[in-house]
């Protein structure tokens, strides 16, 4: 009887997937199509900073795998532009947080390039308002500033406890409108916000179509590493329950997995960059797809 009870347990915490509620759209044809509606050419460069390394057991993060470890990397990117102009899409999170969630490792080199490539941004967003997403814009040393760039969704400014134990500031004093936008909102050309509740209520997924027609999908926490949607199982119930403070819908963040899996069938091409896979953002550096390092520097093509 307890064996029974305690296999229900583990299954249900580890084991068992979803099922997907209502359908997401995610259609790559109508992607393209507002990425372009703005004038201006796409962004000619992807490049990432590796702020922190944590080891987790990969059945956490993509549930009814394996027991052995995978390395979750907190990430920052920034698209650029011929033009010099540059977005920053998820900031990561400063020291003091990472080494309080169990990171063996910080690069404060790459904190400080962040810090500087956020002062010179266009636009600074984020997949959604975790504090291992939107720590580096609650504790860059030059928040006022961050904020001045900062495009942030009303569902996000409206989950201020979905970033603790980070603090936000106080809103009206630093000027920040937030974003509303219904499914689809071109932040730039061939930058595309996608509207994704799920993970948590202010997730949003980011569509990149580079000048020369490379296809890149940020997918925040919908997938935080690539086996979310290759194998279309979403994390754990022992990280997306009550008990660990985030409870998310797991049936929207199933029928998000499942869409991407479905666009990733039709065009093998399409680049997947998953919230935290260490091995999946190597594979993109030694790809030439992803460059390690933020340049800091105008961009010519
Ligand atoms: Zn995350």
């Amino acid at each position: 009887m307890l064996i029974a009870l305690l296999g229900g347990a583990l299954f249900w915490l580890f084991y068992s997937n979803a099922a997907p509620s209502a359908k997401f759209a995610l259609d790559l044809g109508e992607l393209r199509r507002v990425a372009g509606s703005v004038p201006g050419s796409g962004p000619t460069r992807i490049e990432i900073e590796q702020l922190s390394h944590t080891m987790v057991p990969k059945i956490a993060i993509v549930s009814g795998t394996g027991w052995g470890k995978i390395d979750m990397v907190r990430a920052s990117y920034r698209v650029a532009f011929a033009d010099g102009r540059s977005i920053i899409i998820d900031t990561a999170n400063a020291e003091g947080f990472a080494k309080r969630f169990g990171a063996f490792s910080y690069d404060n080199g790459a904190w400080q390039r962040m810090i500087a490539a956020m002062d010179k941004a266009a636009a600074i967003v984020v997949t959604h308002e975790h504090g291992d997403h939107i720590g580096g814009l609650l504790e860059t040393p030059h928040r006022a500033a961050a904020f001045a760039r900062a495009v942030l969704t009303q569902e996000q400014v409206d989950d201020p406890a979905g970033s603790e134990p980070l603090q936000w500031p106080d809103l009206r004093a630093l000027n920040l409108r937030p974003l509303r936008y219904d499914r689809l909102h071109v932040l730039a050309p061939g930058v595309v916000l996608i509207k994704a509740a799920g993970h948590s209520t202010g997730s949003q997924m980011i569509y990149v179509r580079r000048a020369d027609g490379r296809e890149y999908l940020f997918m925040g926490d919908t997938a935080s590493l690539l086996d979310n949607v290759l194998l279309q199982r979403i994390r754990s119930r022992y990280v997306t329950s009550w008990l660990r403070g985030h409870q998310d819908d797991r049936g929207a963040v199933m029928a998000q997995v499942m869409a991407i899996h479905a666009a990733l069938q039709s065009q093998p091409d399409l680049i997947l960059v998953p919230g935290h896979d260490g091995q999946q953002m190597q594979h993109l550096i030694d790809q030439g797809l992803l460059v390690s390092g933020f340049s800091g520097q105008a961009l010519v093509k």
